[in-house]
């Protein structure tokens, strides 16, 4: 009451929007006489005074008046399209960061150019998003031009292939005009480029599993216009983007290492801790500390390994997967055991909880020990299909530091917008005054009775020839009613959404006399259905008709043609016109408004006339599930008998109770999944901001030498707790540990007299630093640097990609839990907390192992494991837990095995590393040549 008395008084807050903008239009059509006077060549050279400007420091807002006049001219005169006023206030809200509520039909692909062109300015970059790959090619070749004539390179990306517009480029394939093929990255140099949400969206998560800088195809996410914004952020949100991959890159060398476990001897079991135990240990291959469930190979076990699996160091870079291998496989033979540890039931390995004794089906532990038990007790190894890496439409689109979007159907979902994306709506007034019929709904008791008043409605406007688009809900639908008209010898053309560019050119003469066109919500959607058809789409086929080439006829040809086509569309338009126009028919409400809306604006687009009509039966979903009972009283109180219809105003305000009803129900699944995905949002920024800050070439010395005294501070935790007595102290853990983690010796009798905890963490410490500074002696300074690089990039990938597996575990079992008095989702945040901090202690551990003890050869490249853990992957659009109940994703195919890789033999002989050197100094080949190798 108040809002609406508010509302006459100071207007809509659209309206209020408007009117702040009119004095800026004003502004820009003054500078209008200016422009016409430009040379095509002075026009142009605008860009490169404004880009100057905009460097020196000048806002964009400011340039705005100029930027879009200077962008108008050159559509002008490149496209024959001056954009209309309300265009302008269009491209206005755009370039604020704001949704741009504009009709079908307003022209929303030339106002896109606006705010573009002027973003471009700024070098950063403009991303188009469309619906389909057909519209980003459609688009950036139609509005190619003006761009081209202002001097902005435009890009174009598809799946799997990647253009420039380019007029001079010339192609025998009329549909690729001008599009010059060209490399992902070039496309992305462009200043403006077209594409759609999944293509954007696979390339960023693609740049995150990339090992250098100039593979990463995007550049920063600058400013994005999404257009049909609400069937990109709104109905697509709901799957969001994955890229998976099998769980393991092969499962033989699980089975290969567990074959030599058991011809290693074991030197030693460290319980009590007393240091004399480990003294002896030389005899042996390795040693277990069953406090702290680990496993070291002695000296004697890593040759025994080389010998074994006939490779010449375990510590060469290239090996080291055999090595972790190796130490799960004794962690796996010699700390767990069968019947206490796990079971094994139907040939699966179950954990048994340590704590509750309860059976775990479903869990695994990470990490390859899960695998490595699996090997040990000979049942299947899992290679199922993991998650690589994902990303909702939501979380990818609220990166872009700006963020706009427009279509003919947002403000129904206004707070939805607002809410998740921080998008403001404005409604943009129509060019033209709206003059469409929209006729109240009509309710049917049976579907049957529906669509058969539905064929007599069609039948008789066809006769009329008046044209029809009906819609409907699903394919099967649209099916059922082409069958129909197909009996009643109606012809018509049926769209599934299915063949974008084909479907494209039978919806541009849907507005042709008598033309019936059956559509689902999505088919044909971009494309403008002008009364009497399009002239243009209709040149093209009579030019075929006459054996020529659309793209390569020469342009008297192509005038004369368009001439020839406007002949047949323009009386005919006439006489549409007459008839009533582009009549709507809609088969059954959407769950939303929204969508029902979409459908009625295909019509009376432009001032033109036209109406629409909804046919509704009781036994359609929406009414069935969710507003049958007050529907059916109001029904039973008009009274209503067999095939009569009913219309009636409480109807059609029931039926939008039930679909608000509806659209809250959606809005909360898929805030709800975004909030499962919110968790691993910050996850995926951490370690992905890592990557990037590796690749840039950022020193890591810091981070690394903060996990060096993390694991240190760790190890005398676990092993000489702060509380604990000085004889309680578990030194021989603390002196297997140290060698173990850090390759760190101290000569049993410096642990002697230690006096106290301050002195023993004195001595370890500064023992690990000087280990660690003799490394850097050893390797030198630059190479050790390297060296962290590269092994940070190489353990997070390894853990995070480990980490997905465990999340999709967690994902799969969370659904079933929540039957119990815990809420799920808190839940799943919690676990999925708790598996990150365990991904980042495993990954510091294996980072700090490896850099003390990794071999690397001086001066040689440093080479990422040729078989990257990414290979072999597949993209899908996935379902996120709590989408189906119970559920987790379904399980994608398998993709197939790859051969292991080649181990590379530098001499082309196999050469061992404790062998004599093959150049004869006496030297083992590990202490001499090996190192010089390169
Ligand atoms: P929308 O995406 O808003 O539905 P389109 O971008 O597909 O609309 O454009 C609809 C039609 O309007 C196109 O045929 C286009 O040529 C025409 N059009 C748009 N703007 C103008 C203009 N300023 N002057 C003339 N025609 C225009
Ligand atoms: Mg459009």
């Amino acid at each position: 009451m108040i809002a609406a008395i508010l509302r006459t008084v100071f207007g809509t807050k659209h309206e209020r929007d408007v009117k702040r903008m009119q004095p800026v239009v004003a502004g820009i059509n003054a500078l209008e006489p200016e422009m016409q006077q430009l040379e095509d060549t002075g026009l142009a050279a605008k860009t490169d005074e404004l880009r100057k400007r905009v460097a020196d420091g000048e806002e964009l807002d400011t340039l705005l008046p100029e930027a879009f006049a200077v962008c108008r001219e050159a559509a002008r005169r490149r496209l024959g399209m001056r954009h209309f006023d309300v265009q302008l206030i269009g491209g206005m809200v755009l370039h604020e960061g704001t949704i741009a509520e504009m009709a079908t039909g307003e022209g929303k692909t030339l106002v896109a150019t606006l705010p573009a062109y002027l973003n471009a300015l700024s070098g950063k970059g403009v991303h188009i998003v469309t619906v389909n790959d057909y519209l980003a090619k459609r688009d950036a070749q139609w509005m190619g031009p003006i761009y081209q004539a202002l001097g902005l390179t435009v890009g174009v990306i598809q799946h799997e292939a990647s253009f420039q517009y380019d007029p001079a480029y010339v192609t025998a394939d009329i549909r690729m005009t001008a599009l010059r093929p060209i490399g992902r990255r070039e496309a992305y140099a462009a200043d403006i480029v077209y594409g759609t949400n999944n293509e954007f969206g696979f390339d960023y998560l693609r740049d995150n599993m990339r090992f250098a800088l100039d593979e990463l195809v995007q550049r920063e996410l600058n400013y994005a216009i999404v257009d049909e914004v609400d069937s990109i952020l709104i109905d697509e949100a709901r799957t969001p983007l994955i890229i998976s991959g099998p769980a393991e890159q092969s499962t033989d060398l699980y089975y290969k290492i567990d074959r030599i476990i058991p011809k290693l001897k074991r030197a030693a079991t460290i319980v009590e801790g007393k240091l004399s135990e480990i003294e002896e240990q030389k005899a042996g291959d390795f040693i277990v500390d069953e406090k702290a469930k680990t496993v070291s190979l002695t000296e004697a076990g890593i040759a025994s390994c080389e010998r074994l699996l006939g490779i010449d160091n375990l510590y060469d870079p290239q090996h080291i997967d055999a090595l972790h291998h190796i130490q799960q496989g004794l962690r796996a033979h010699s700390l767990f055991r069968r019947d206490v540890d796990y079971m094994v039931k139907d040939g699966e390995v179950i954990i048994v909880d340590e704590f509750t004794g309860r059976l775990m089906p479903g869990r695994r532990w990470s990490d390859g020990l899960h695998q490595a038990v699996e090997a040990k007790e000979g049942v299947r190894i899992e290679r199922e299909n993991q998650t690589l890496a994902t990303i909702t439409f939501q979380n990818y689109f609220r990166m872009y530091d700006k963020l706009a979007g427009m279509t003919g159907t947002a403000e129904t979902e206004a707070e939805e917008f607002a809410k998740i994306y921080k998008l403001d709506v404005t409604v943009v007034p129509t060019n033209r005054p709206l003059t469409r019929i929209n006729n109240p709904d009509v309710v049917y008791k049976t579907e049957r009775e529906k669509f058969d008043a539905v064929v007599a409605d069609i039948r008789e406007r066809h006769d009329r020839g008046q044209p029809i688009l009906v819609g409907t809900v699903s394919i099967e639908k649209s099916e059922r009613l082409a069958a129909l008209l197909k009996k009643r010898g109606i012809r018509h053309e049926v769209l599934n959404a299915k063949y974008h560019e084909r479907e494209a050119e039978i919806v541009a003469q849907a507005g042709r006399e008598g033309a019936v066109t059956i559509a689902t919500n999505m088919a044909g959607r971009g494309t403008d259905i002008l009364l009497g058809g399009n002239a243009d789409f209709l040149s093209k086929e009579i030019l075929r008709k006459k054996g020529l080439d659309p793209a390569t006829a020469a342009p008297e040809a192509r005038a004369a043609a368009l001439e020839e086509a406007r002949r047949v569309t323009e009386p005919e338009h006439q006489r549409v016109v007459e008839r009533g126009g582009l009549h709507i028919v809609g088969t059954e409400r959407h769950e939303s408004r929204r969508v029902d809306n979409q459908l009625r604006g295909r019509s009376g687009r432009q001032g033109d006339p036209g109406s629409s009509r909804f046919y509704l039966s009781l036994e359609d979903d929406l009414l069935r599930i969710f507003g049958s009972q007050r529907i059916q009283s109001i029904m039973d109180r008009l009274g209503m008998e067999e095939g009569e219809p009913i219309e009636h105003k409480l109807v059609t305000r029931a039926i939008a109770t039930a679909q608000k009803r509806v659209e809250t129900h959606n809005f909360e699944i898929r805030k709800h999944l975004l909030e499962y995905d919110d968790v691993m949002n910050k996850q995926r920024e951490i370690i992905y901001g890592m990557r990037r800050q590796i690749l840039d070439g950022a020193s890591q010395a810091d981070t690394v030498a903060e996990w060096i005294d993390d694991m240190t501070a760790a190890t005398l935790d676990l092993h000489a707790p702060g509380d604990a007595h000085v004889d309680d102290w578990d030194l021989a853990g603390l002196a297997e540990a140290l060698h173990r983690q850090f390759d760190v010796r101290i000569a049993s009798d410096r642990y002697e007299d230690v006096p106290s905890r301050a002195a023993l963490e004195e001595l370890v410490t500064e023992a690990v630093k000087a280990r660690y500074a003799e490394r850097e002696q050893e390797l030198g300074t630059d190479l050790l640097r390297a060296l962290e690089r590269h092994e940070l990039l190489i353990v997070i990938d390894m853990q995070w990609k480990d980490h997905l597996l465990s999340i999709d575990h967690l994902k799969e079992g969370i659904g079933l839990r929540g039957y119990g008095q815990r809420d799920p989702l808190t839940e799943y945040k919690k676990e999925a907390f708790d598996l990150f901090q365990d991904m980042v202690e495993r990954s510091k551990a294996a980072v700090v192992e490896r850099l003390f003890k990794v071999q690397v050869v001086r001066d040689a490249p440093m080479e990422l494991p040729a078989v990257t853990a990414w290979a072999r992957t597949q993209e899908m659009r996935g379902e996120m837990p709590g989408d189906r109940p119970g559920g987790g994703p379904p399980p994608a195919a398998v993709a197939v095995s790859r051969p292991a890789p080649v181990p590379k033999t530098p001499t082309g002989e196999k050469i061992g590393r404790n062998d004599p050197c093959y150049c004869g100094s006496g030297k083992k080949y590990k202490k001499c040549h090996y190192l010089q190798q390169g």
